[in-house]
């Protein structure tokens, strides 16, 4: 009888589970539809980049910011303090069309859990007054406590604001990808095509609680930058291209040492090369591909000079945060892009103290052709 007994109170306990589970199940299921219908619609396109209805695209190139270094010291957030009124004022002197961050946005290594708080904090001057921008990632952006799908996560928060993309997760890096740019709307233009394109490559590199990462754009992705611009050429025609990536190639170190009897040339010169471990074809890639008009990279935070591989421009940008090494004066690079006349371009620099030099190509100098 006690048998029995058990039994049905065992049975009884198994109802009454069964029937706490079908309800919390149905109540489950109901707010979770209740909140995907709240979630905004997932696939909406985001606006296209276009030149302004004058026939002009400005962009202001940000390098190594290096914000949220040394975050327990005195000299660390007051570092950022310093480079939020870089960023503000540079935003309010040049009001560009879009913004490029070149790498060392953070410097990831010395994070502590939730590292990504320093995205945030460095994106709100641009958040806040509507700037869209497009990012790659530097060797100092990762660290044991921050990866770079978590820097891209918090940038794409921002929805329609952030470029920045990762395109193929197969290939090492995660900021490889383009963007395509065209002119200012027009109705008349039925099957409309970019003007130009801006090709974005991740040269990886930092330390993470694996080690030593890889120090380069990896052959992979250079493979890949070689099929994907014949398969857009093919479509689109041979389009002016502009690339952006955070440590220079290898061939960045003989260019340097053309700088000073190259008169074409010029720039701050006071910095070490210190290009990527491993040559990978980057360059050979981007001049055969055929239309790459400038390279611009970060990095070396005391070189700013512009110069030339081949018929490629080259330019350095000094870093723009007072993160990181070194005391020269910050600065951002500005590219002054005019749909009229792509193939002469024009950037300087903009110094902090609201000085604008390094203009280039140098002027009164008569080009090549
Ligand atoms: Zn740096």
């Amino acid at each position: 009888m006690f048998h029995s007994l058990g039994l049905s109170i065992i049975s009884i306990m198994l109802s009454v589970l069964c029937i706490f589970l079908a309800v919390s199940t149905c109540c489950n299921s109901g707010s979770h539809s209740r909140l995907r219908a709240s979630v905004p619609i997932p696939n909406k396109a985001q606006p296209l980049v276009r030149f302004n209805v004058n026939g002009k695209l400005k962009i202001v190139q940000f390098a190594d910011l290096h914000y949220g270094e040394a975050p327990d010291t005195d000299w660390g957030p007051a570092a950022d303090i310093k480079s939020r009124r870089v960023i503000e004022d540079a935003l309010q002197w040049e009001n560009p069309d879009f913004v490029i961050f070149t790498g060392d946005q953070v410097t990831g290594e010395l994070m502590y859990p939730n590292g990504t708080d320093y995205i945030h904090i460095l994106l709100t001057p641009f958040v806040e007054k509507g700037y869209r921008w497009a990012s790659v990632y530097g060797n100092h952006d990762i660290g044991p406590n921050l990866t770079r799908l978590e820097i891209l996560q918090a940038e794409q928060s921002y929805g329609d604001l952030c470029y920045t993309k990762q395109v193929r997760t197969d290939l090492p890096g995660v900021t490889n990808y383009f963007i395509p740019i065209y002119a200012a709307e027009n109705d008349t233009i039925e099957e409309e095509q970019p003007v130009m394109i801006w090709w974005f490559f991740d040269s990886q590199g930092g330390r993470n609680q694996f080690g030593q990462q890889p120090h380069y754009i990896d052959q992979n992705v250079v493979e890949w930058f070689r099929n994907e611009s014949q398969r857009l050429r093919s479509e689109w025609g041979m389009l002016p291209s502009l690339v952006f990536f955070h440590i220079p190639p290898q061939e960045y170190v003989t260019i340097q040492d053309n700088v000073l009897t190259n008169q074409l040339c010029d720039g701050l010169l006071d910095d070490d090369v210190t290009p990527q471990d491993n040559n990978t074809g980057i360059m050979e890639a981007l001049s055969e591909a055929g239309g790459v008009k400038t390279i611009f990279v970060g990095h070396d935070h005391g070189n700013a000079w512009c110069c030339f591989y081949k018929d490629i421009e080259v330019c350095y940008n000094r870093h723009t945060g007072y993160g990181g090494y070194g005391t020269w004066t910050r600065g951002v690079r500005v590219i002054d892009l005019d749909i009229r006349n792509l193939e002469n371009r024009t950037n300087y620099v903009r110094l902090e103290t609201g000085e604008v030099v390094d203009n280039f190509p140098r002027k009164n100098v008569s080009l090549r052709t």
